[in-house]
């Protein structure tokens, strides 16, 4: 069988996740891509100039300027968005659907996962999310990224089970720090360790504030301008946008 290894092909030049929240050891992330290929992704799965921007936590009140933005820029993202906040701006979930963008669940109020179990919580986490995206958008995201990308293997299965594809991240823009941070360094840090086909983590909900909206022009014009594309995580790994 074909060695599992280069679905991790370029994780030794991206440093390792830092932070408090999201300080998961970039091994255990590199373990579950290798260990359940073409269920659980960090990156694309090739070397082409192509990347794609996530937006976690939404929707909110960031959510309107942020596809003011890339409408603006003619880019498409993709949007990890908790079932709780779907159901409360039910409009920026209808026009950033129309307007081309593409999702997924990340679970329904934000629990780290590996304190809820596999089954009943985990479950349920996941269901509320779907309906809710069902109601509003008539479409059940295929792909889930877990809060903090924190996820048992069990719980990895479960999600398998599902018909589900997990989805990390190879950049952490860290925009959701709150101290020392500004659109700058959200941008720098970035743009610093681009590398071809990576997933880049931002938030429009949370703590993340006006400055993700700034480095976000910044991060897109900088990367169009190293020769990259923007595409969906979608089209990055090759997902169905709804699972029926
Ligand atoms: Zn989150």
């Amino acid at each position: 069988m074909a060695d599992p290894l280069p679905a991790v092909k370029r994780i030794q030049k991206i440093r390792p996740v830092g932070g408090k929240l999201t300080n998961i050891p970039a091994n255990h992330k590199e373990r579950l891509v290798a260990k359940y290929h073409g269920v659980c992704h960090i990156e694309g799965p090739g070397f082409e100039k192509k990347l794609s921007l996530t937006f976690d936590d939404g929707p909110s009140n960031l959510t309107e300027p942020l596809l003011d933005l890339l409408t603006s820029l003619g880019v498409k993202a993709t949007f990890f968005w908790l079932g709780r906040n779907v159901k409360e701006f039910v409009n920026l979930g209808r026009r950033a659907y129309a307007e081309g963008h593409t999702f997924g669940n990340h679970s329904f109020d934000h629990p780290d996962f590996t304190k809820i179990g596999t089954d009943g919580v985990l479950r349920e986490q996941i269901r509320k999310t779907q309906l809710i995206y069902r109601d509003t958008l008539g479409i059940e995201p295929s792909l889930v990224r877990p809060p903090f990308g924190k996820v048992t293997d069990e719980q990895v299965e479960t999600l398998k089970h599902l018909g589900m594809k997990i989805v990390f991240w190879s950049i952490d823009s860290e925009d959701w720090i709150a101290e020392n941070n500004s659109a700058a360094s959200i941008s720098n840090r970035v743009v610093r360790i681009l590398h071809e086909e990576a997933i880049i983590l931002m938030h429009d909900g949370g703590s993340a504030s006006r400055d993700t909206i700034k480095a976000v022009r910044s991060i897109i014009t900088s990367c169009k301008a190293r020769g990259y594309e923007f595409v969906t995580v979608h089209d990055l790994i090759g997902a169905e946008k709804s699972l029926s």
